[in-house]
């Protein structure tokens, strides 16, 4: 008999995080958040506007650097370096990819550990390894974040996760692992990914593959966290996971889009809101 599948609704719960974040700083934070992009990308410029407009309607005040392609790794390091000494920068994010001149991982490095809320410098990882999380990345805690607001158990539960990337996988894979789930990272040099899915209670796929995950893949009940963002044949926005096929097969599914992404910025957010409040305290 078909399950009556439940949608994960994302774009409901980042709207009532961004209210929660709202309230709070409506009592009196003041709180800023630095975004560095360089050279022109039409993707990033999006995803900026969207951080910019979340700041606005929340009142994060933010303050968007948007430097030439030609721009250096010394260069973007020095104006972190300003951002970081800078007492109403309480959160610093640099948009990625940067172009391929730039050192990446010198620039994310350079952050501030208190002030990178994206929690992507290697302190910060190494904190949530170690247990004791400082700023955790913004997608792998939305996923935790939704989880929990649809009171989903992850408690001894059997979770597989598809993709092993530092940005989602890896950090997704201890915190569950921390809220005593049974943990499986699967990749692209996975053999037989059926195998490792077909029992599992909970399945995240975050690899960029389209219908990567289908109905007749999974456990009857489980619950499927789509991460992926691809644009199928007709340009349309889809996931990973091939959504028809999953609905009265999985009890609960996120969607793409309104699924984990609006979750990534509300986190943005809260992490920026977190950083506030330390440094009030
Ligand atoms: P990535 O390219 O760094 O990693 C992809 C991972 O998928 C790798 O570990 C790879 O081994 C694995 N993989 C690829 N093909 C596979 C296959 N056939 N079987 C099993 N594993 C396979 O990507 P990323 O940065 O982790 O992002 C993954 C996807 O999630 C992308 O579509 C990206 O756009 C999306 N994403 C969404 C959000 C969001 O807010 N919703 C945030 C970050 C990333």
């Amino acid at each position: 008999m078909d399950i009556d599948t439940k949608v994960i609704d994302g774009s409901k719960i980042s709207s009532i995080i961004k209210e929660e974040l709202k309230k709070e700083i409506a009592l009196g934070l003041n709180v800023g958040l630095a975004v560095i992009m360089v050279g022109d990308n039409k993707a990033s410029e999006i995803y900026v506007r969207n951080k910019r407009k979340a700041c606005e309607y929340i009142g994060i005040k933010s303050f968007i650097y948007k430097l030439p392609e030609e721009t250096t790794t010394g260069q973007i390091m020095e104006l972190v370096e300003v951002l970081n000494n800078d007492n109403t920068v309480d959160g610093i994010l640099i948009q990625l990819p940067l172009p391929n001149h730039i050192n990446t991982d010198e620039v994310v490095q350079s952050i501030d550990k208190n002030k990178d809320v994206d929690g992507f410098c290697h302190e910060n990882l190494g904190a949530l390894i170690s247990g004791t999380p400082n700023f955790i990345s913004c997608t792998p805690i939305g996923i935790i974040e939704l989880l929990k607001r649809y009171e989903i158990p992850i408690d001894s539960q059997k979770c597989v996760i598809i993709g092993r990337s530092s940005l989602v996988g890896k950090p997704l894979s201890m915190l569950l692992l921390n809220e005593n789930a049974t943990v499986t990272i699967c990749h692209s040099k996975t053999n037989n990914l059926y195998e490792q899915i077909k029992d599992a209670d909970i399945i995240i796929s975050a690899t960029g593959q389209i219908n990567l995950v289908t109905g007749d893949m999974i456990k009857k009940g489980a619950v499927i966290i789509d991460v992926g963002i691809n644009k199928d044949k007709d340009g349309k926005l889809c996931g990973d996971v091939d959504y028809a096929s999953c609905i009265g097969a999985a009890s609960f599914i996120t969607p793409v889009p309104g699924g984990v992404g609006p979750m990534t910025v509300a986190m943005l957010m809260k992490n920026c809101v977190t950083s506030a409040v330390r440094k009030v305290n």
